[in-house]
């Protein structure tokens, strides 16, 4: 397939790959080129990933959504993260991010890598930071040789997106503190760039050297997640300055990027109240030449911890509605813990009920066929047919067994609406 991407090695995923995705998607092969070599559409596939399962995120492509796992300092539980690895799997999550910042983040990384069949993202950031933070050591010591070299090493292990925070300029870092934002930076990345750029007096190293960045990118046919830094971590800071600083400065990136064949996508808010979201998501993608959007929630209420995969799957929706490709959940430990398992599986349900939603929305034939049908299957109390349907059918059919299986449910027993139209 020729594009006119200079970039052989995205050309090699595609002439394997294209007439498989686009068929999954119920998409045409040439629209899918099109739209990937207008970067509209990104293909998650690093060749170096053995077994990876080529994903297609943005327009018109479904909706996807993403799971983040991986160590923390307090909780480091190697058994831990392949029990959520194994969950990303089965409840249906399209891709996976190893956002490991404790342990040999080395062998985490090339275990996951090899375990499993999603494409896997990571922020490099953490393990150069983490090397000297784990030797109690400032981060803003690290160079930017350190940086390039960790890019690089991360794309030959098969790593197939990258957060890069690109766009966490000294100007944005400059304007979010004349903003007096009630949450200041939230972004770990953002927070470890903007110390970086105070101790050193320099301009952040993702941007300055952004065009080596690229050069390791197009190698591997790594896509870039340009990287939302100054996202807003409150409600009430989201439309600031910084925020729009930031993401004019992807839009920018994404373009360079785009001429030199690397696929990117853009990763947007954050916190943002309901009656914002479909504002921010039509200005970034309008800011960002369609991009894929990549959307960290948007967590639309500040109160709901212990439930904040709600509070996003509500955002997941409407920021999907309006134009957002790629959800990256929340799950109900966001804001007290690490997640644990379970809180794994609930985050990636509550994400795909969203983009579910959003599908049906935009008015996507398979998101309307699968209600119309679960609704004829409820209609005809086939309860299989339901469990087939749901975006969770083991959770189904356990509910169904604890009542024994009668043809109505325990809801309303011989009150059933549905029976009681019987032979009427
Ligand atoms: S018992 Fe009530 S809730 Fe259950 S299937 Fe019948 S109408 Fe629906």
């Amino acid at each position: 397939m020729a594009l006119f991407y200079p970039n052989p090695r995205l050309e090699s995923v595609l002439d394997r790959h294209l007439e498989a995705m686009a068929a999954a998607e119920g998409l045409s092969p040439d629209g899918v080129a099109a739209a990937v070599a207008a970067g509209t559409m990104t293909v998650l596939a690093n060749p170096g990933h053995g077994g990876v399962r080529p994903t297609l995120i943005g327009q018109p492509a479904a909706i996807k959504v993403n799971a983040n796992i991986g160590t923390s300092p307090l909780l480091n539980d190697a058994a831990m993260e392949g029990e959520k690895l194994r969950i990303c799997e089965t409840a249906g999550a399209d891709t996976v991010m190893d956002l490991s910042t404790a342990g040999d983040l080395d062998a985490i990384r090339r275990g996951m890598l090899a375990a499993t069949f999603l494409p896997l993202g990571t922020v490099p950031v953490y393990a150069v930071a983490n090397r000297y933070i784990a030797a109690e050591a400032d981060p803003a010591g690290m160079t930017e040789d350190e940086i390039l070299a960790e890019i690089e090493k991360q794309a030959a292990q098969g790593v197939d997106f990258m957060t890069v925070h690109c766009g966490v300029t000294a100007r944005a870092v400059d304007l979010s503190r004349e903003e007096e934002r009630v949450t200041g930076i939230v972004s770990r990345g953002g927070a470890i760039l903007a110390r970086w750029m105070r101790r050193n007096g320099r301009e952040n190293p993702f941007y300055a050297r952004f065009d080596d960045i690229l050069d390791i990118a197009r190698a591997h046919n790594v896509v870039l997640s340009l990287g939302d830094g100054l996202r807003p971590g409150a409600g009430a800071d989201a439309g600031d300055a910084a925020q729009w600083e930031e993401v004019i400065e992807l839009g920018r990136l994404a373009r360079r990027a785009r001429a030199r064949g690397v696929q990117v996508m853009i990763e947007g808010p954050g916190h943002v109240p309901l009656n914002l979201v479909a504002a921010h998501i039509q200005c970034i993608k309008r800011l960002t030449a369609q991009a894929p959007l990549y959307v960290l929630g948007p967590l639309t209420t500040d109160c709901a911890p212990g439930y904040d995969h709600i509070g996003a799957a509500i955002g997941g929706a409407l920021a999907g509605t309006f134009g957002a490709d790629f959800l990256c959940y929340v799950t109900p430990a966001e804001h007290l813990t690490l997640p644990c398992a379970d809180d794994v599986r609930q985050g990636i349900m509550a994400s795909r009920i969203a983009a579910q939603a959003a599908e049906t929305a935009r008015g996507r034939e398979r998101a309307v066929s699968r209600n119309r049908d679960m609704s004829r299957a409820r209609k005809a109390l086939d309860w299989e047919a339901m469990a087939e349907l749901a975006i969770d059918p083991a959770l189904v059919r356990e509910r169904r067994r604890q009542f024994g299986h009668q043809q109505e449910c325990a809801m309303c027993g011989k009150f059933c609406a549905v029976r009681m139209q019987d032979g009427l």
